[in-house]
């Protein structure tokens, strides 16, 4: 017999091990908070050290749609309550109700799981499926809750603030982004300059004239 999650081993019949039962109630139980959470992330940026608005010149996005789609119908709220639905289905129960706020059937629909958790590690043939499948919504949910997508460093700048004054602020790559302005003095740098940034062998434009 083995975990149909992680497939250990295991030294009793059941249907998950100890580690995969004590994740899955570890996010059950975080999932609802994670869900309120995602509200303060809708627009780009606003939970990231930015530094100074004024120096952020790209317009941001309206909104976030990958967290839209997290905290609307089809999203978290869908998968939890279809596993309680498939796990009061499974123990010959009725359908759960899923009425009220989307918060209120996410707190529901995770408790409803909670409170069965012995049953459904001992015996619930979907047990390993539902582990999985929760693991998968809480690995995405904390992907979007991350403050700070990576970055690519590419150097410090090397744009001549005047008299020879090396700007030297440290330029990354935003995520997802091939343009790389420097936050501190404004010059832009396309991505053919940045291996020469990398590698340190810039020549200032004025130098090299
Ligand atoms: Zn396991
Ligand atoms: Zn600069």
């Amino acid at each position: 017999m083995n975990c149909t999650a992680c497939t250990a081993p295991l030294d009793h019949a059941a249907q998950l091990c100890d580690a995969c039962t004590h994740g899955l109630d570890v996010r059950l139980a975080e999932l609802p908070g994670q869900y309120l959470l995602l509200a303060s992330h809708l627009r780009p940026g606003a939970a990231r050290g930015d530094g100074p608005v004024a120096l952020v010149r790209e317009a941001p996005l309206p909104c976030r749609e990958d967290v839209l789609d997290m905290r609307a119908t089809g999203g978290m709220v869908t998968v939890l309550e279809e596993w309680r639905a498939a796990m009061q289905d499974a123990r010959g129960w009725g359908p759960p109700a899923c009425t009220g706020s989307i918060e209120r059937r996410i707190m529901a629909a995770a408790r409803g799981l909670q409170l069965n958790l012995d049953w459904i590690a001992e015996t619930f043939e979907g047990a390993g499926d539902l582990a999985r499948e929760i693991r998968a919504l809480a690995g995405q949910v904390n992907a979007l809750l991350d403050p700070a997508p990576p970055t690519l460093s590419v150097g410090e700048c090397a744009a001549d603030l005047g008299g020879g004054d090396i700007c030297g602020a440290s330029l990354r790559v935003p995520h997802g982004s091939t343009t790389v302005r420097c936050r501190r003095c404004g010059t832009d740098y396309p991505p053919s300059t940045w291996l020469t940034l990398a590698t340190g062998a810039w020549a200032p434009a004025g130098a090299a004239a």
